[in-house]
């Protein structure tokens, strides 16, 4: 499904976050969303997700305004995992991903045959078959992650979107996660878009990246065009060195902060 947001403004209160936020992400790829603590990177999620509805402007899947969807469809169309998110940690691996079956169910009904054939795919998928039974209290981070992942998916979304979800995991279980958000996007030509802090970790698993600053995006492109310096420079307020892998897939080296004095380009974020 294609994904367009059109000149989004939004914020809380009296505080503007987004000014007139623009771009759209073609169907089947990924892209990823970076940008400095605070510059909005969840708002534009959430407003996307329809958690919080734009001051001005509109997002669009495959050209229908989700606001104006209902919510069920909408659910059927579009996952978010949010960075908190809590279930009981009493809650089986298979309870957490039937939950997401809810846009498919009449009221409380029991799950139908189709809902119990979608979960099997999906614990198959996200190598979740051995671990179906065990409560969430007792998985480790990476496994839990990989969990919620798999709940989103029960939604058979044509959209995905994640915000941070390799916060608080190990470095293997950070290439996991993405691995697996890369194998869902090239099986099931799912969307998505995620939020991701770790700059080699979004030029490693993305089609294009985003940048987000001043209340308004500053660059779109493939992660080859955006780990450049000036644009880490502009955005991170970073020096870094940036090299390209043999696999042809670039990767930076933050080499220090940019003093205030060599800043007098920075608009000192929002
Ligand atoms: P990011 O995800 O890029 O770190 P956020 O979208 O979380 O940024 O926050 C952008 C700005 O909006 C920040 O200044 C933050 O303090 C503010 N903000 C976020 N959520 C709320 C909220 N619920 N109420 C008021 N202000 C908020």
């Amino acid at each position: 499904m294609r994904l367009e947001v059109r000149g989004v403004s939004a914020g809380y209160g009296a505080k503007l976050v987004l000014d007139g936020v623009e771009f759209e992400i073609p169907a089947g790829k990924i892209m990823t969303l970076v940008g400095a603590n605070g510059s909005g990177k969840s708002t534009l999620l959430k407003v996307i997700g329809r958690l919080l509805k734009p001051r001005t402007g509109c997002v669009l899947l495959d050209g229908k305004a989700v606001h104006s969807c209902d919510t069920a469809e909408l659910a059927r169309k579009m996952a978010i995992l949010p960075q908190l998110h809590h279930a009981s940690g009493e809650t089986t691996v298979r309870e957490l991903v039937g939950f997401g079956r809810f846009p498919y169910r009449s009221g409380f009904g029991v799950l139908s045959a189709r809902d119990r054939e979608v979960i099997a795919e999906i614990l198959r998928l996200t190598r979740l078959e051995p671990l179906q039974e065990r409560k969430l209290s007792t998985l480790s981070g990476g496994e839990r992650q990989r969990a919620w992942i798999a709940m989103t998916l029960a939604q058979e979304p044509g959209v995905l979107l994640l915000d941070e979800p390799t916060t608080f995991l190990d470095i293997r279980c950070q290439f996991e996660v993405i691995e697996l958000v890369r194998d869902l996007n090239r099986r099931c030509g799912i969307t998505v878009l995620m939020v991701l802090h770790d700059l080699n970790l979004a030029a490693r698993c993305s089609d294009f990246i985003v940048t987000l600053k001043g209340r308004r995006i500053r660059h779109i492109g493939t992660p080859r065009e955006i780990l450049q310096p000036e644009i880490l420079r502009e955005i991170f307020e970073i020096e870094s060195v940036v090299h390209v892998g043999a696999d042809d897939i670039p990767y930076c080296v933050p080499t220090g902060s940019v003093k205030e004095e060599d800043n007098k380009n920075g608009d000192g974020g929002l």
